[in-house]
């Protein structure tokens, strides 16, 4: 086996303490889920499991420690059953993944690693000292943990107030590694909604197909009508209002704020033409980039709240939407391990940021590192941990 494929021992240990604390949460009807767990030292997943009491789960997981661990967002008459339709799908949540990478303007550390020992920071593919095709790593920044917060928050405000899901049927989560994970518990009824439905969600959500004259954004001819652009207000509906929400963010005048947050009364003066240059600019702002493949897989694994995300070692956590604030990107609340590590990087890197640490290593040589940090940095394929103190 590998180095690569060759988990240490000691981490799987660490994963393994955790879980035999850990408060898992499940949903309700865990009995209708698939669950599913990706086990240390292998590529593949153990699927198509299912439990009738939460215990029998917590021992399985004592006897195999996950690296990765999940359930369906679907359930199932037989969640158990290895053939598909043999389950026999009785509905699903609906669900949404917010990755850093499809944020606009997100930055990642990029590191690459070759088989013969170089190692650099930048987006090598081929090692430029021996030629050997490289591993790549990126490490995310926190200013995009952030961003990624900033847009789950808006998310959920349209399924709040778009859509009119209850506040009490969203769950919002870190994925434990560079994302959020958005999960909105459906009816029975509501829960039988099929891809395409889900990808109109989705459409609507990214402003797919959205038409700045039907919205009254821009004057509308027809024929020898013509229909003027009026400037969204916050007690409008829909995108005029997520578009109004936009516009206070910038720097328009203080006469037409005071109109879009419902303080003036409509005029004649308060047509579009002021604004015309900002709209495109605040339509952009509006919008939140969801995974589309994420929300439209009726059968999709999602990370158990509260489980380890096997990439970092950070825990999948949950986050209150009246209190968002109390998230921050920090090692000290996303990491359960605390104690230092000895630890030996493949790699020189210099000032990176990681969960609110700002770190340098020198190759080949013995770092004490916070043992969080040492775990996220070996889990990344970036160096090994040689020694642990607690
Ligand atoms: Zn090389």
């Amino acid at each position: 086996m590998s180095r690569q494929e060759s988990s240490n021992k000691q981490i799987i240990e660490l994963f393994k303490e955790y879980y035999r604390k850990a408060n898992l949460k499940l949903p309700e009807d865990f009995v209708l889920r698939e669950f599913a767990i990706q086990p240390f030292n292998s590529s593949t997943y153990i699927r198509h499991l299912s439990f009738q009491k939460i215990d029998d789960l917590l021992s399985f997981i004592e006897k195999n420690t996950p690296k990765h661990l999940y359930y369906s967002s679907a359930r199932y008459e037989n969640p158990g059953l290895k053939d598909m339709e043999s389950k026999k799908w009785l509905g699903a949540d609906l669900v949404f993944d917010i990755d850093a990478d499809h944020i606009p303007g997100c930055t990642e550390v990029k590191i690459w690693l070759c088989p013969n020992g170089h190692g650099g920071t930048g987006d090598q593919s081929t090692c430029p000292v021996c030629g050997a095709k490289t591993k790549k790593i990126s490490i995310i920044d926190d200013e995009c943990l952030v961003k990624g917060l900033d847009q789950v928050l808006r998310l959920a405000d349209i399924l709040i107030e778009d859509f009119g899901f209850n506040e009490n049927d969203i769950n919002i989560y870190f994925s434990g590694h560079r994302g959020f994970h958005l999960h909105v518990h459906l009816d029975d009824k509501l829960a039988q909604m099929g891809s395409e439905e889900r990808r109109e969600i989705v459409d609507y959500i990214l402003g797919i197909g959205l038409s700045i004259e039907s919205l009254r954004l821009a004057n509308e001819t027809r024929g020898r009508s013509r229909r003027l652009a009026l400037i969204p207000r916050i007690n409008d509906y829909g995108w005029r209002r997520r578009i109004s929400k936009s516009l206070l963010e910038t720097n328009i005048d203080d006469t037409l704020k005071k109109y879009i947050i419902g303080e003036t009364p409509p005029s004649p003066s308060t047509i579009v033409s002021k604004i015309e240059d900002t709209i495109p600019w605040a339509i952009e702002l509006s919008k939140v980039f969801v995974d589309e493949k994420v929300t439209i897989d009726t059968k999709r694994l999602i990370r158990i709240p509260f489980s380890l995300n096997g990439k970092t070692g950070l825990i999948v956590k949950e986050l209150s939407i009246k209190n968002p604030s109390v998230f921050s990107p920090s090692l000290d609340t996303l990491s359960p391990f605390k104690g230092i590590a000895k630890f030996t990087p493949d790699v020189s890197l210099k000032n990176i940021r990681i969960l609110g640490r700002k770190i340098s290593l020198e190759k080949h040589k013995t770092h004490t590192l916070e043992l969080g940090l040492a775990v996220y940095l070996e889990l990344k394929g970036i160096g090994k941990i040689t020694r642990i103190q607690r």
